[in-house]
């Protein structure tokens, strides 16, 4: 703990399960202790729900249900609405507060506050457009009626990576479709959530509409949610390993899911690209979140006539990068999340050494406190190698050369991941061939990151199913109800 601003925010943060509108302890008692990744310090004790706290909170918002899906939506469009302007108004705190239990620098902490509140604003627009249609049949002997109506019941559970986003991205669009929910924030960075909920009920979120629960034994506690026939939906953020296990626990029930899984995104650099803009973009898709985003450029495809010339660039501005605790002026590089991540990043560079990869900069682990790796780049990676098949989830920059455009379509398809790819190239025609050609849910033509609340996220193959925003994001929350009638004039 550095200064007074940080320990009364982290007082601030409430330290139990929010449970029908109300703070509690776990039912056993047990607490978790949440740290900062860039001093390795704990900075608050949080209570550690049990499987018994979790259908407490399912008790709560089946109760709840009825109710808010009974509320105008007009109503809770407003109550949205006031969440984003209390978000903005609360902003450095927020702000400063993902920083600490993330490592993330505070520049990219506001900017999420940004992103993520203008899911609030987003789906309280939304809202009043949930619509339906009224027609005639074919055969004209009736009326057909298509309605909308909430899912019902719903468990969130979201990453560490992006404390405050992912949870606006799933708590905004089920509350906008008249959903309650069950909140479970990744046990490494739940603070930033637990003071959302302080935010929500300020904003007039009725008791029960939201709740949130912590632990540190996730799969125990959410099996049996996800098992209770009364859940009628389960939205889920994260790897994609741990969101296999989840659907195969949804089957059962045959529960209504969307999965925003692991990516493998390909950033290609053609011989016709704006280097200055391919380089720009490259440090936004790759060093953005310290590398530990889902959408970050893991693999750089790079055309041989400009390999050379684009490594030389990017290495240049990697070693302008400052290194070090978020909430220092002008850091670009905060720590990775865990050990586990920076022994990831580690190996995975080594491996890659080991096959011929030459580095560039960086390639190694900074000595503690804190678990920082410095941003590397390496180039020439032979195919075959990890670093091209795992998710880097690093400040890690791995350049692979290729000869034309056949061939980067290959490599940049050569994975069972499809969330979001890049490409950098002048010509049209290219760039519309590109979007036919690559197998992504989402693609940024000549930018490094498209993430908007107002369009479509999300991946093809196995990074996930179901989209989160736009106007696809509130269907993820509503079902369908065909009705026949007579036809009146027979
Ligand atoms: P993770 O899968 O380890 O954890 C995600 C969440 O699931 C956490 O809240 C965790 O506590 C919980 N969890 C873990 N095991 C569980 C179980 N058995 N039952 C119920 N819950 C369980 O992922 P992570 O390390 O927190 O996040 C990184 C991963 O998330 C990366 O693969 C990244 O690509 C992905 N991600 C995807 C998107 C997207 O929109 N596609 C966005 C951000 C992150």
């Amino acid at each position: 703990m550095t200064d007074t601003r940080e320990s009364d925010l982290l007082a601030s943060v409430p330290d139990g399960l929010f449970i029908g509108g109300r703070w509690r302890p776990a039912s056993g008692g047990k607490t978790l202790t949440v740290f900062d990744p860039s001093t390795g310090e704990p900075i608050r004790v949080i209570a550690d729900a049990s499987p018994e706290d979790g259908a407490a909170a399912m008790d709560a918002a089946v109760e709840a249900f009825p109710a808010w899906a009974a509320t105008p939506a007009r109503e809770r469009a407003e109550i949205l609405r006031r969440a984003f302007d209390l978000l903005q108004e609360r902003k450095e705190e927020f702000a400063l507060l993902m920083t600490l239990e993330m490592g993330k620098p505070l520049a990219e902490a506001r900017g999420e506050v940004g992103y993520g509140g203008e899911f609030l604003r987003w789906f309280s627009e939304e809202t009043s457009r949930i619509q339906g249609r009224y027609g005639a049949n074919p055969e004209g002997t009736g009326r057909m009626i298509v309605s909308q109506h909430p899912v019902g019941p719903c468990f969130l559970i979201t990453p560490w990576n992006f404390p405050l986003a992912m949870a606006t991205r799933k708590i905004a669009p089920a509350l906008a479709a008249g959903c309650t929910v069950v909140v479970k924030p990744a046990e490494l960075t739940p603070l930033t959530t637990l003071y959302f909920a302080k935010l929500l009920q300020d904003a007039g979120v009725p008791d029960g509409v939201v709740n949130i629960f912590t632990t540190s034994t996730s799969g125990a506690v959410s099996e049996p949610i996800i098992r209770d026939p009364r859940l009628r939906k389960l939205s889920f953020t994260g790897s994609t390993a741990v969101g296999q296990k989840l659907l195969e626990q949804a089957a059962q029930g045959v529960l209504r899911t969307s999965m925003e899984l692991g990516g493998n995104a390909p950033f290609v650099v053609f011989d016709d690209a704006d280097l200055d803009k391919a380089v720009d973009g490259a440090m936004l898709a790759k060093f953005r979140n310290i590398g530990q985003a889902c959408t970050a450029a893991n693999r750089f495809i790079v055309h041989r006539a400009v390999a050379d010339e684009f490594a030389r660039r990017v290495t240049e501005r990697v070693q302008g990068l400052k290194i070090g605790r978020g909430t220092e002026e002008g850091v670009a590089i905060g720590p990775l999340i865990d050990d586990r991540a920076v022994a990831k990043a580690d190996s995975l560079v080594k491996d890659a050494v080991s096959r011929g990869a030459q580095v560039r900069t960086g390639g190694t682990a900074l000595d503690g406190p804190g678990t920082f790796y410095e941003p590397t780049v390496v180039t020439d990676v032979a195919p075959g190698s990890d670093i091209l098949r795992e998710e880097i989830f690093g400040p890690v920059l791995a350049i692979v050369p290729f000869d034309d455009e056949d061939d980067a379509v290959r490599i940049a398809n050569d994975t069972e991941f499809g969330l979001v790819s890049y490409v950098f190239t002048e010509s049209l025609a290219r760039g519309q061939r590109m979007i036919d050609r690559l197998e992504t849910g989402m693609m940024g033509l000549n930018v490094g990151v498209v993430s908007n609340a107002a369009a479509p996220f999300g991946g093809w193959k196995m990074s996930g199913l179901g989209r989160e925003g736009g106007a696809e994001g509130i269907h993820e929350y509503l079902q369908t109800k065909y009705t026949l009638t007579p036809n009146p004039f027979a």
